[in-house]
């Protein structure tokens, strides 16, 4: 079996986790939410020698889908993912970065190929399986793989935290199914990479994260504070 190794990289003024995951017998790469900073992340890959050969996206929030067109376009390579239902996002891009007051940071995007529930992603000779996670927003997905015990959660789960749920089309209920019911079955030692801040496993959230601990029936119905 072959071996992957994974770098974060943080983009943008939201510090989202960009993550650089590649094989190292083949040093074939992905870009996991390059969110910004498109430079930054393709210098990144040349000087470790990764041929980056996929994009693929949790969602369609600007700080994690808005360096996807730029390095599409410089590397020709395709971008993969979310859901459709988060086009939407990915269409006013460029309009929510000038609202944050930083015009420029991103572009807007369609995808090459829209993910759904089940589906599978392939890197070097590894699988990845694909849940559809909405909740923050309508197309969310985490894309995970059970041996290597990893999961790319995207903005549905944080250390100590949930994703945002005041945005359009978002829904605070349905985030927590989505926690529950499809990242859970995933096992206690899956490690997780969040769209901001550090990583965690699910066990250590089932155990005291104050929205989805398994001791708490009703958490807080939503998280309005945050990032995007
Ligand atoms: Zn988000
Ligand atoms: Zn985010």
């Amino acid at each position: 079996m072959s071996q992957l190794d994974l770098r974060l990289i943080p983009v943008t003024p939201f510090q989202q986790n960009c993550s650089l995951l590649w094989d190292t017998d083949t040093m074939e790469g992905v870009l996991v939410d390059p969110g910004g900073e498109p430079e930054k992340l393709m210098n990144t890959a040349k000087e470790l020698g990764i041929d980056i050969k996929e994009i693929w996206l949790t969602h369609g929030h600007l700080d994690h889908a808005g360096g996807a067109e730029d390095i599409r376009k410089a590397l020709n390579i395709p971008v993969i993912g979310p859901h459709k239902e988060d086009q939407f996002w990915m269409d006013t891009i460029e309009q929510s970065w000038s609202q944050y007051g930083h015009a420029g940071m991103g572009k807007n995007i369609i995808p090459d190929r829209y993910l759904e529930d089940g589906e599978t992603l392939t890197l070097g000779g590894t699988e990845f399986g694909v849940l559809h996670t909405p909740g923050h927003t309508p197309g969310h997905v985490v894309i995970y793989n059970k041996n290597l015990k990893i999961a790319f959660v995207g903005d549905v789960l944080f250390r100590g935290s949930v994703g945002r749920t005041d945005f359009p089309k978002s829904n605070p209920q349905q985030l927590i199914d989505s926690i529950k019911t499809k990242l859970w079955p995933l096992g206690h030692d899956i490690r997780f990479i969040p769209g901001h801040g550090p990583m965690s496993t699910f066990g250590a959230e089932r155990k005291d994260n104050p929205f989805v601990a398994d001791h708490i029936s009703n958490g807080p119905t939503g998280n309005t504070s945050g990032v995007m």
